[in-house]
């Protein structure tokens, strides 16, 4: 449905031009749900705004529904009003002297040619049904909560029945529990109108939980992509890893190969280790994994176990994340036994849970 090729932004003169978008390309199948999931600043707003035709990219392609909407060798570039395209943008928008349904009819009203009074009605009726806020299409916009002023935004990305659905960061603006629920519903909805569409955000856990695929940016380049699982459980570069909580970091060397796996040595035992790319034996490794990956216990576990020091314990409500040193490294666990609290100069045993260890390829060289 949209089909990204080698699309760059440069912003300024080209003489000193600095490189937004440093030529991503990627593709978002028909009624799909993509993510582009990076830190503030990687590319992904700018990326969005040359999909919507916001933005004119500096080179590439774009392709959208079958059409060429934008082309540097064919010079071709479909203007935004043009383009079958709902957007919502982190601010917003809604204009407080209007009404619920006057903000999510404007759309119609200023788009030509113009659909007649009574079907322009029934798209914004349709709309606010969608986004359940049928009830409150005469309220003025501002009397709403910010969850329901959301909806409006929502509601008027809809009201042309677009093909395509641009959402950057919309739910950054709203509170914790909100937020989810939000999430949930855009969801649900999108899946429901089957709409294509790309949501922007650098929340991990958000595109995990609403993403048929993830893509990850960094620096104007697209970094890896792969579906929630994928990216979260087998990253395949060093920085889709620490952005994903891979925050351990352990020093060792490879001492067997398998297939997918190896076998490393850290300190006095070995584990069982997963690696995108072909490692020898005797090869130096970082071995990735998340507090979560760890288990901690006051016995010892298992004979792989390596024994440490308790530094200090940081509660997360739902599970105790532990700085433990061992040996020359401190590694951070996850506890979800709140009644075992353990104190800071206790002597413990670290070991990793089966699978959750992972190599990552541009650490080989590390
Ligand atoms: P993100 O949405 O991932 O935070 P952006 O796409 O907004 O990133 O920005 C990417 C880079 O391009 C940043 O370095 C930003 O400062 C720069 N940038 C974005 N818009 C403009 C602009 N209109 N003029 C100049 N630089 C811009
Ligand atoms: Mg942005």
């Amino acid at each position: 449905m949209i089909r990204v090729e080698g699309l760059r932004k440069n912003f300024g003169k080209a003489s000193n031009a600095v490189g937004a978008v440093n030529g991503v390309s990627f593709e978002v199948p028909a009624g799909s749900l993509v993510s582009l999931l990076g830190p503030s600043g990687c590319g992904k707003t700018t990326t969005l705004r040359m999909i919507a035709g916001l933005e004119r990219p500096t080179a590439g392609r774009l392709v959208i529904d079958g059409e060429l909407a934008f082309g540097d060798a064919e010079n071709v570039f479909v203007p935004v009003n043009r383009r079958a395209i709902g957007m919502v943008f982190q601010s917003y928008a809604i204009w407080p002297h209007m009404t619920v349904e006057q903000n999510v009819g404007y759309p119609l009203r200023v788009v030509r040619p113009r659909l007649p009074k009574s079907e322009q009605k029934e798209r914004v009726a349709e709309a606010l049904d969608l986004v359940g806020l049928g009830a409150y299409a005469a309220r003025s916009a501002t009397a709403l909560s910010g969850g329901q002023q959301q909806r409006v935004a929502l509601a008027r990305a809809l009201v042309r029945r677009p093909k395509i659905l641009l959402l950057d960061e919309p739910l950054s603006n709203l509170d914790a529990e909100l937020r989810d629920r939000m999430r949930d519903e855009i969801r649900q909805l999108q899946q429901q109108l089957g709409i294509t569409t790309v949501f922007v955000t650098h929340d991990q856990a958000e595109a995990l939980a609403i993403s048929d695929q993830v893509i990850v940016m960094d620096q104007g380049r697209l970094v890896e992509s792969g579906t929630p699982e994928e990216v979260y459980r087998r990253p395949t570069s060093h920085v889709t890893a620490r952005f994903l909580g891979l925050s351990n970091r352990l020093r060792g060397e490879v001492v067997a190969v398998g297939e997918g796996t190896v076998r490393v040595r850290l300190g006095d035992s070995t584990l069982e280790v997963a690696t995108p790319v072909a490692v020898p034996t005797g090869s130096p490794t970082v071995v990735a994994i998340r507090p979560s990956g760890l288990r901690i216990d006051r016995r010892r576990i298992s004979a792989d176990s390596w024994p440490g020091t308790v530094e200090r314990g940081i509660f997360r409500g739902d599970a105790w994340d532990y700085a433990v040193k061992l040996g020359a490294a401190t590694v951070f666990v996850r506890s979800y036994d709140l009644d075992a609290r353990l104190q800071p100069g206790e002597a413990v045993f670290v070991e990793a849970r089966p699978g959750a260890a992972i190599l990552v390829e541009d650490l080989v060289a590390d």
